[in-house]
């Protein structure tokens, strides 16, 4: 199935992944899946996932889920936590496939103005040792490190974070990315520009007074306002 990737939220439930500055991974992931899941639906990707909300879904689990969904692709967004600064990507540096993905996962993350610690071997990791097809795990920044964290620490970022891995997965697939449409009001959509119209100007408040009054009795509204 070329058009289809498994993607996983690491951590999740009791597990929280790693801790900083207030963020727990577990949410970041999930938001980071659940953004890049919407952009490549968007593109008639097939997306299998682990998890899509906060629950119980340990590592076993997510490589048996991987396997049992058949795709050529599987992703697993994980934050990192240690101290450092930047993304990060891992897979079987062996794997050509593993690495195109990765320096692709890589591009689009640094046009969100991260910085990268580059594309690292990962076979020490289950999650990728243990998967058929090509796995690549991704740390899109440092949980916590105060500057670092800046990329991703509101539910916005982290769905944007998302996007910018779904725009890797579909160029890696070989499927153009479709641009935002523009938001354009619809021609039936009526105006919302007010016009208003002013019947005078005065420096006394009584003659502003006088001429609502003519207005009035015109049949017309009318109020005065301060400039
Ligand atoms: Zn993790």
């Amino acid at each position: 199935m070329a058009d289809s990737v498994f993607l996983s939220a690491g951590h999740g439930g009791n597990d929280p992944g790693a801790v900083g500055n207030g963020l727990k991974e577990k949410d970041i992931n999930l938001q980071t899946l659940l953004g890049c899941k919407a952009e490549l639906e968007r593109h008639n990707v097939k997306v299998f996932s682990s998890r899509t909300t906060d629950e119980n879904d340990g590592v076993y689990e997510e490589v048996r889920e991987a396997i049992a969904s058949g795709v050529d692709l599987a992703v697993s967004f994980h934050t990192n936590a240690g101290g450092g600064n930047g993304f990060e990507a891992y897979c079987n540096t062996a794997n050509p496939d593993g690495v195109r993905f990765s320096k692709l996962a890589e591009k689009y993350i640094k046009a969100l103005g991260q910085n990268s610690r580059g594309v690292k071997d990962g076979t020490h990791l289950y999650f990728i040792r243990e998967t058929p097809m090509t796995a690549v795990l991704l740390e899109c920044f440092f949980i916590d490190n105060a500057a670092d964290k800046n990329i991703g620490d509101t539910r916005a970022e982290q769905r944007a974070l998302g996007v910018a891995y779904a725009k890797a997965i579909l160029e890696y697939m070989g499927i153009d990315y479709k641009g935002n449409i523009p938001a354009k009001p619809a021609p039936s959509e009526p105006s919302k520009k007010l016009y208003r119209v002013q019947a005078g100007a005065y420096a006394d408040y009584a003659n502003a007074e006088k001429m609502r009054d003519k207005v009035i009795a015109a049949g017309f509204a009318a109020f005065i306002s301060e400039e």
